[in-house]
């Protein structure tokens, strides 16, 4: 049988890497920032290709679906490093499309793991701050405990097939010779992003309409501005860095009141704050919703792993994201 060896790299070497979601939010930010450092990006999207990556001889744009086993395993064959981020990241998806949120976050990572065992490659893989659940042990430490909600709330479904992909990770590739980095993202945000609360927020400003804050508006996330998102991962691939979860994000917590308040100013809108009723609530909470009142990532293993140096604060990225908008 065919033997496949990880080659060993100078760390400026230019690789070939292969992004699948290479159109979505962080696919997009990642395949610049390799793009801009020289490597040969191989990306794969169902989306139409993205002008700006077109422009770079190095990109390679392949549109399939993730779904597609047999172009995955040829790109995994053909590069360095995988990146798989490919996702839904979005809680209203988890809701309204609780079976494709799990189908596309479990069934293609199996795949993909498999074949990075069998071809000896690495694996970046994006996981998700989800996975911590509502746990108050704050901050979250990788290796804590986490806290989830009953199955027949739908919020943690993410959360949980995010986990699986996590175990399997462990499972097959922790006891090979292959490679992996689990990537648990913090709230980062930018222009590209959908579907969260900043890029929701920053529309309805935008657009005067009014903005509706769950619950009482006191819960806090920490934002991470996707810039410094994109340094860390690339200092991590370049210093080879393996089998390691590391906790991406930023330990400054906002409250969602202020982010609206923020939002506000800098648009100078006149977008109306509004709590969402009681009633409101109870209704969100019944179709499967339930919110985390603190989300804040210890950083102790990140400071360890990289140099850790966030360069953006809130209102300077917020300010670049809502021009990203008015474009
Ligand atoms: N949120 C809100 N109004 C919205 C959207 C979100 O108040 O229109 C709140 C949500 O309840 C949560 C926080 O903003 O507390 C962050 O929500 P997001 O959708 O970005 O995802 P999460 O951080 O919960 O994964």
């Amino acid at each position: 049988m065919k033997k496949f060896y990880i080659k060993k790299y100078h760390k400026n070497e230019k690789k070939k890497i292969f992004v699948t979601g290479a159109l979505g939010f962080i696919g997009v930010h990642w395949c610049k920032k390799l793009l801009e450092n020289g490597h040969e990006v191989y990306g794969l999207d169902i989306k139409s290709v993205n002008l700006e990556l077109k422009k770079y001889k190095k990109f390679h744009y392949f549109k399939y679906s993730v779904f597609n086993t047999k172009i995955v395993k040829k790109l995994i064959i053909k590069t360095d490093v995988t990146c798989h981020f490919a996702g839904i990241a979005s809680p209203k998806e988890y809701l309204i499309n609780t079976s494709k949120v799990i189908d596309l976050t479990v069934l293609p990572s199996l795949k993909i793991i498999n074949y990075c065992k069998k071809f000896n490659k690495k694996l970046l893989f994006t996981s998700t701050s989800e996975i911590y659940g509502k746990s108050e042990k704050i901050p979250f430490k990788e290796e804590d405990d986490r806290m989830l909600g009953s199955t027949s709330t739908k919020r943690w479904c993410y959360s949980t097939a995010k986990a699986l992909v996590e175990h399997a990770i462990f499972a097959k590739l922790k006891e090979t010779n292959s490679s992996f980095v689990i990537f648990r993202l913090f709230n980062v945000y930018g222009p590209l992003l959908k579907g969260r609360v900043v890029d929701n927020f920053i529309e309805k400003a935008l657009t005067n309409k009014k903005i509706l804050i769950f619950g009482k508006g006191n819960q806090t996330r920490c934002f991470l501005y996707v810039d410094d998102c994109m340094d860390i991962f690339y200092q991590v691939l370049q210093k080879n860095v393996k089998g390691k979860i590391l906790n991406i994000g930023n330990n400054k917590e906002t409250s969602i009141e202020t982010l609206a308040k923020k939002i506000v100013k800098l648009t100078k809108s006149k977008s109306k704050i509004l709590v969402q009723s009681v009633e409101k609530n109870s209704k969100m909470k019944k179709e499967g919703y339930e919110d985390i009142r603190r989300r804040v990532p210890s950083l102790r293993l990140i400071k360890k792993t990289v140099k850790y140096k966030p360069k953006i604060s809130i209102e300077e990225g917020l300010k670049k994201f809502i021009k990203s908008v008015q474009k």
